[in-house]
Parts: structure tokens; sequence; C-alpha cells
């Protein structure tokens, strides 16, 4: 490349204005997007420091008026320039614009008014006020409006400001005046400075286990050794993984760094936050999806001034520009949420890499259910694998049933609830323990399964499920096999062929009909609309207030409920039907994570997994709690059919509101894969799994290829021939690497 593009000024608004440089020819293998250079600029060539955006061949002006770079500056002190750096890994491995790559690390400048919030405070006693107050209307002529504050200042020792000034229509003349006689004083706070300004309490400081202890030395000594790295810790529900998170936090801080603590959306709950709170006071902050951009804006502008040490939140936070970032912690990290649905669609778990690395920081990775690519990084050596294999707090995992739903429909029973799952809900009623009914809602949708072998549709190439297209035909999503809808099963020829369809509202109705005197309470996407919706459900049924909690998957997540001491998983192998590689690690992960609500707290807990399919490992390792077996068995699929982490997919997302523009451009692009990279697999092109969204049609390719670096190459190709000569200029190309969401 002969042309860079550099841009001055690294602020969100002004990443678009960007200057063209020649590149000398002996920085031409070195220079890469997101280098800081030094370059002369104006006309009178000072010298000026900016950061290259893109390269390119071909000059926008006169070449022989283009000035040079002077040089690369290698230093990676500054935070901008991390964080650039990290764009532009970020747009090299994960596809995108180095524009978009920009806006996704840099922080919308958006400076919120502080919302002053004023009150007027009394400051002296109600005697003595009274004693002011006698002194006030025993002269003649006084002001009325001070009456009307004293006698309000006598009902309430505080009062907002605004309600004074336009509920009692008393000026501020007048408040300033009882402030100056030091009859009041007043109280200022800016509201959204500290999110959690209003939290308080002190952390009873638990001791460490013998196996927390172990982890927390070892990553105490390997850090103070700076002997950085990627930790994965591999521990059962329960077994205080956040308590362990707690101890490195605090030995991160102690060296004077800064720490970001990344959970998932859903499990940001006032308890999870309470504990970091409690522990690390005003140095805590968060951010979550319903700040608003300013709110957002603000904490990391905290976070750059080391006013806070901390920041909790969801996958944003990892951006955070804290000067001296020393520890990223991903709890859950197998979460699909750690994923970006959006270009550039980055992962959480390897840009924090990557930001750690550019840092000299580490990275600890938690979680009872890993990503099977997590653990096989640990047991490569990759990561530091580090084990907590027993529960902090109660002396065993539940006790888990697995009831074959097969047989409940051959013996006559047709309700959704089994006859065992009946039983023991009655028990739990009789003893005021309470219950969770789990509904794996995952893979309903247009996949079909037979109800009396448990027999589901599935690919011959892929080894994933088929599912139903509006031609009423059964589609492959990686590589367009189509068959015609059966009518009979293949396997035992039994009629009762079809989809599971019931939603949770459906079961909370019929829970409610066979359980009268049960009080029901419900949480989905539709009852958790709305600020705090999932919160107050949930407060609910902590408080006792409910006999039986009814979901979706949302209720499996993290949350810590003492007197649940049942779980029931109904449909519980709906989500291996999902059309996807990952459907048998997502079945495993939700039941684990169901199966360890139950039994949290002092009583003993159990589980029962309904299902058709009681001989799939999932089911089978999520009865027994056991990571390693599933694991085994998962890993073997893996390598068979090339899927990750045993290979590399690169998605190519071909989408255009005209058809025929978005099938040639398919067609163009696979050509060019089959013309420039004979050896890789290349699977389509072919409808994408929801084939139109929004008026716009969508194809896609697959390609699989051990070394990801193919990937990207192939990447790049395809990228040049767009800017270059795309023949189909109205059909965008999306890539996505070892994409999560395949619909
Ligand atoms: P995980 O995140 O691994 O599922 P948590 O961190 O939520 O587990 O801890 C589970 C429970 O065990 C919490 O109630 C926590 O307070 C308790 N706990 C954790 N560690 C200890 C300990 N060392 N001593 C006593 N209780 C503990
Ligand atoms: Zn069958
Ligand atoms: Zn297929």
């Amino acid at each position: 490349m002969q042309y860079c593009d550099v841009v001055v000024d690294i602020s969100h608004e002004k990443l678009d204005k960007t200057f063209q440089y020649k590149i000398p020819s002996a920085m031409q293998d070195d220079l890469l997007e997101g280098m800081q250079v030094e370059a002369p600029f104006g006309r009178g060539n000072r010298v000026i420091t900016g950061y290259v955006v893109a390269l390119s061949d071909k000059p926008k002006f006169d070449p022989a008026k283009t000035k040079e770079i002077i040089r690369i500056v290698h230093d990676a002190t500054s935070i901008d320039n991390q964080l650039i750096q990290l764009a532009g890994w970020m747009k090299r491995n994960v596809g995108g614009t180095m524009n978009q790559a920009l806006k996704t690390v840099i922080p919308v400048k958006e400076k919120s008014k502080a919302i002053v919030k004023k009150t007027v405070v009394l400051n002296i006693s109600q005697d003595e006020l009274k004693d002011e107050y006698a002194s006030l209307v025993g002269r003649a002529r006084h002001s009325i409006s001070k009456e009307r504050l004293m006698q309000a200042l006598m009902d309430n020792d505080e009062i907002p400001w605004e309600v004074i000034t336009k509920k009692l229509n008393v000026g501020s003349g007048v408040i300033r005046d009882f402030e100056k006689n030091g009859i009041v004083r007043v109280r200022t706070e800016n509201t959204y400075r500290n999110p959690i300004n209003h939290l308080q309490g002190d952390e009873k400081k638990l001791t460490l286990n013998d196996e927390q202890l172990r982890i927390c030395n070892r990553f105490k000594d390997e850090y103070s050794a700076r002997d950085y790295g990627t930790y994965l810790v591999y521990g059962v529900t329960g077994s205080g993984k956040t308590l362990c998170y707690l101890e490195m936090i605090e030995h991160v801080l102690s060296l004077g760094r800064s720490a970001i603590v990344l959970i998932p959306e859903i499990a940001l709950t006032y308890q999870t936050l309470m504990r970091f709170y409690r522990r690390f006071g005003d140095k805590v902050s968060i951010i979550n999806s319903r700040m608003s951009k300013a709110e957002r804006f603000d904490q990391f502008e905290r976070a750059k001034k080391g006013d806070i040490k901390i920041i909790v939140g969801p996958r944003s936070a990892l951006f955070t520009p804290f000067p001296d970032l020393g520890l990223i912690v991903i709890d859950e990290e197998h979460e699909t949420s750690y994923k970006s649905e959006n270009v550039p669609k980055y992962h959480a778990v390897p840009t924090a890499i990557e930001r750690a690395r550019i840092a000299g920081a580490s990275v600890v990775l938690g979680s009872a259910t890993p990503s099977v690519d997590s653990y096989r990084k640990a047991l490569d050596g990759e990561y530091r694998l580090m084990e907590l294999p027993n529960r902090a707090s109660s002396d065993s995992m539940a006790d888990c049933e697995v009831v074959d739903m097969r047989t409940e429909l051959r013996s006559g029973n047709t309700s959704i609830i089994s006859r065992r799952l009946h039983e023991l809900i009655e028990d739990r009623l009789s003893r005021h323990e309470q219950v969770m009914l789990f509904l794996n809602r995952r893979g309903m949708l247009g996949c079909l399964s037979c109800r009396s072998c448990g027999t589901t549709l599935k690919c011959p190439h892929c080894d994933v499920s088929l599912s139903l297209h509006r031609d009423g035909k059964m589609h492959c999503h990686y590589c367009g096999y189509t068959i015609i809808k059966p009518s009979v099963c293949g396997k035992c020829g039994s009629k009762a062929i079809g989809g599971f369809n019931i939603g949770t509202e459906k079961v909370e109705e019929l829970v409610a009909e066979e359980f009268p005197s049960a009080n029901v309470v419900r949480m989905d996407m539709d009852t958790t609309k709305g600020k705090s919706g999932h919160e107050a459900i949930l407060e609910k049924f902590a408080n006792r207030e409910a006999d039986i909690l009814v979901g979706t998957q949302m209720i499996v997540k993290g949350h810590d409920f003492s007197n649940v001491t049942l779980v029931g998983a109904l449909a519980a192998d709906m989500s291996l039907n999902v059309p996807d590689y990952r459907s048998g690690e997502r079945t495993f992960q939700l039941l684990t994570q169901a199966v360890g609500r139950a039994g949290r707290g002092s009583l003993a807990g159990t589980a029962v997994i309904q299902t058709y399919d009681t001989e799939h490992y999932s089911i089978i390792a999520s009865k027994n709690q056991n990571y390693q077996e599933f694991y085994d068995k998962e890993i073997v699929y893996r390598d068979l059919m090339d899927y990750p982490p045993c290979s590399h997919m690169l998605l190519m997302s071909i989408q255009s509101e005209d058809l025929r523009q978005a099938d040639g451009q398919a067609k163009v692009v696979a050509e060019m894969i089959k013309k420039h990279f004979p050896d890789v697999r290349l699977l389509g092109p072919q409808d994408a799994g929801i084939a139109k969204i929004k008026d716009v049609y969508r194809k896609s390719i697959y390609v699989k290829n051990r070394d990801y670096q193919v990937l990207v190459d192939i990447k790049d190709i395809i990228d040049e021939y767009l800017i270059d000569n795309n023949s189909y200029n109205k059909a965008y190309v999306f890539f996505d690497f070892d994409p999560v969401n395949t619909l």
C-alpha cells in the first residue's frame, strides 16, 4: 500500500475527516491501521500526530502534492492510542471499516447538563424555628412568603427547591435570605454523576475457602510477578466465583490499576451490583443499556480522570477508557450476548484479550459451563485453567432426575407437567418452598420433531436441524440442502410429528389450573418490558410473595433464591433443535444453569428435566452435572464436522432490496472464493435462515477453515473487490467470523 488516510482529531464527530499521506517505501511493510504517526500538516508543515485509519493504493489528489508520513510513533502509553490500536485490530480481524471500529471503541462525546438537584434543609431545631416564626409574625409588616416557608419547614425538615419556588410560590431570594441567617442550608447533588450513590452498606467480608484461596493466590502471585495472561475460572454454580473476582480486583487496585467487569445485561441486578459496591464503595460505577448516552459518557469521563477504578457493565463497558487498566473480568463468559450483532461483529472475549495485551493486563473468564471454545483453549494451555469444583455455601449440588415425556404420552398423560414433577410441586407447595419452571423456548420455531420417538430432522451434510421455511420445505441454513416436509416420522413411522409450540403465558395458565392454591408469576420478554420490569418480578419472588416462577431462559441466569428447592425444565430438548452447530452446547448450558438454581440455600434441591430425547449427551451430562462428560462428546462432533473451535467459520451475509442483486452478488463472491481459495470448504450460496427481513433479501455463504488467517484473507479479497469493481452495487456484504446468530 502506498497511501494512508490519517485522522488528526480523535473525537467521535470528526473521525470522518481524514487526510491522505504517502507512505515512504521503508515503512510500507510495517504500517497498519490504528498506528500513530507523525506527519507534516498545513502550509507551514508543522508536525502533528495522527492515527492511520485506512490504507490504499490509490491517490485521492495529485500524487506530486501529497505529503509523506514522517515516522511511525511506537507509543502505547496514552489511552487514546491503546483504544485506536484496538480498533485497528478489530477492523483487521472482525471486518467492517476502520471508521465503524473507531466508533465502537471511542465513546460518543455527549455531555449531559448536570441535573443539579437542590434541597432546602432546616439548619436549626424546630424550637428555634418556632421562636423565629414568633418574632417574624410579631412584626406588623412582615413578608408573607417568609411566613409560608417557615410554616412549611415546621412540617418538613427538608424540602426540594422546586417545591418551594413553584408550589409554595416563595422566591429564591427568600431562601437565600434564610440561608444567610443560618435558618436553612441548601444541599446540592448532581443526580447523574454517580449512578449508584444511593447505595450503601458494609461488606461483611467472607473468608475465602481453601479452593477459592488457592486460585486467588495463584492469580495474585503471577500478577505481582507481572506474568499477565488469560485465566478461565471454571467453577460450578454457587462455587463463589464472584468472591474470587472481588479478591483479584482488590489486588489489582492495590497496585494502582483499574478493572473492568463484564456481566450479561440480564444478570446486572441490584444484588450483583451491591456485592461490588459493598466491597469497593465509590470506586465502582456501572453502565447499562437503560442509561442515556450522556450518562454513559459521564462514566467514561470519570474513568479517564481516575474518579472511579472499577466499572461493571455489559459488553460495551469493555471500552471504558481507564488509562491504567489492569484486569478485565468476564463473568458467564459463555453467554451469547458477548457477541455484537452490529458491524463490527466483535466478540467480547478475544477483544478483551487484545485490549489486555495492549495494556499489559490480565483477563479472567468465569463460568459454570465454559464455552467449548474457551475450555479447549484452557486445555491447550492458551488460557490458564482454575477450577472451583464445589459449592461454597451448601453441601451439595441439586439432585437431578430426567423424565421421558414419550413414556408420559404413551401412558395417557398429555399435560405439559409429568406425573413426577406434579408430585414434587405438590410436595414443595405443602412445605412452603418455592418452585421455578423453566420453559426452554429456544428452537421452538420452524423445527419438526417426533413426539413418539424424539427424532428430529437433520441435514445429512451438516448435522444440524433442518428448519421449515415458507415454501413448505425443510432447509439447511448452512449448505442449502432441502427436502419436502415429511408427514410421518422417518424412523418410527409415527404421525405425531410437528413443532412444539407453547408459550410461557400458556404454561402459566396451565400451572395455575393444576395448582389452584399456588401463587404463580411469570417472567419473559413480555412481562419484563419497561424500566425495571424484571427486577419487580424477581423481587416479588425473592420476597416469597409467589410460590411458582414460570419463565424463559431469563430466569435461569444468575439469580440466587435460597428458598427454591425445585426446578423443572419443561421441553428441555427443544434447544437441541436450533439449526446451529452450537445447539448441544446451548442446551447443556441452559440445563446446567437451570439445575443450579435449585437448593442454593440450606435446603437441599431437586431438578427435573423433562425431555423427548433422553439419550442425547447434552441431556445426560446436565443430569450428571458433568461438564467434562459433555465436552468430551461435543469436541468430537466439532472436530468431525469442522466446526469451531476445531475449525473457523466465516459467514458472508449478502443483502439487498433487489433479489437479483443479492443473488448475483452472492454468486460473484462464491466464484471469487473458489478461484482464489480452491482448498477452503465453501457452503452456499443459499437463502439465509430468515430469507427476507424488512424487504431486504438475504443470502448467505459460509466458508470453513482451520486457519483463521485464511478467512481474514478471504475477507480482504472480497473487500477489495467491493471497493474496486463491484458489479452489484446495491447488494451489501457483511462479514461475521465464528457467527453466533446464524439465522
Ligand atoms: P457463583 O457465581 O460461582 O455461582 P456466587 O459467587 O454467587 O457463586 O456465590 C454463591 C453463594 O455462596 C453466595 O451466596 C455467596 O455469598 C456464598 N459464598 C461464596 N463464597 C463463600 C465463602 N467463602 N464463604 C461463605 N459463603 C460463600
Ligand atoms: Zn419417530
Ligand atoms: Zn447442510
